[in-house]
């Protein structure tokens, strides 16, 4: 077993064949347990950004009611 025709699975550090399918993850299962802890950090931060731009429309709403009604 050459060093150069393996590597360790990002998941569960377990030795993995360069050519399995699901390279560069030992298995299916790793490779949809990692996307999904990507999933979930970019939804998480996706959440919080959007918590953050709720604000503005709401006061762009405003201050667009307060001009309409000045003219
Ligand atoms: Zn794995």
């Amino acid at each position: 077993m050459s060093p150069r025709r393996t590597a360790r699975c990002p998941r569960c550090q377990q030795p993995v064949r360069l050519d399995t399918s699901s390279f560069p993850f030992c298995s299916k299962r790793c490779r949809l347990i990692d996307l999904g802890k990507w999933f979930n950090e970019e939804y998480r931060v996706e959440k919080e950004e959007r918590e953050w731009i709720e604000g503005e429309p709401h006061a762009k709403a405003q201050s667009r009611r307060e001009r309409s009604r000045g003219e």
